[in-house]
């Protein structure tokens, strides 16, 4: 299982070719799933073209922004991409836990209970 994001650059390195690597530690576990269920997808012509150009939390959900793929793979990974943002909003940012969003002080973020505490 694939816990760091050097292991998922190292599985998949034409992924992250010159990649913005900002996605939180807790949702490294479910974008690992994602770029398999990608990676699975794609011919062999479009492993060397598709990236991720930035991958991040915002508002306390998933974004990930890609190119090198279009018509029918296209939208898969966009499905792909929007089932993982789906995920990501109940998924502890921090640890991986089962969490859900929260809002403070005008930031948003998704946390677990227990990471909530911690960090108050
Ligand atoms: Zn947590």
């Amino acid at each position: 299982m694939i816990t760091t994001a050097s292991e998922l650059r190292e599985r998949f390195p034409h992924m992250f070719a010159g990649t913005r690597f900002e996605l939180p530690p807790g949702w490294l576990g479910i974008f690992a799933i994602l770029c398999e269920q990608v990676n699975r997808e794609l011919s062999e012509v479009e492993r060397q073209q598709f990236r991720w150009i930035q991958v991040k939390e915002k508002f306390g959900m998933f974004r990930g922004y890609h190119e090198g793929v279009t018509n029918k793979t296209l939208i898969y990974v966009e499905t792909m991409v929007n089932q993982m943002e789906s995920l990501s909003v109940n998924t502890c940012q921090v640890c991986g836990q089962p969490g859900h969003k929260r809002v403070e002080g005008g930031c948003v973020r998704t946390s677990c209970n227990k990471c909530l505490e911690i960090e108050d």
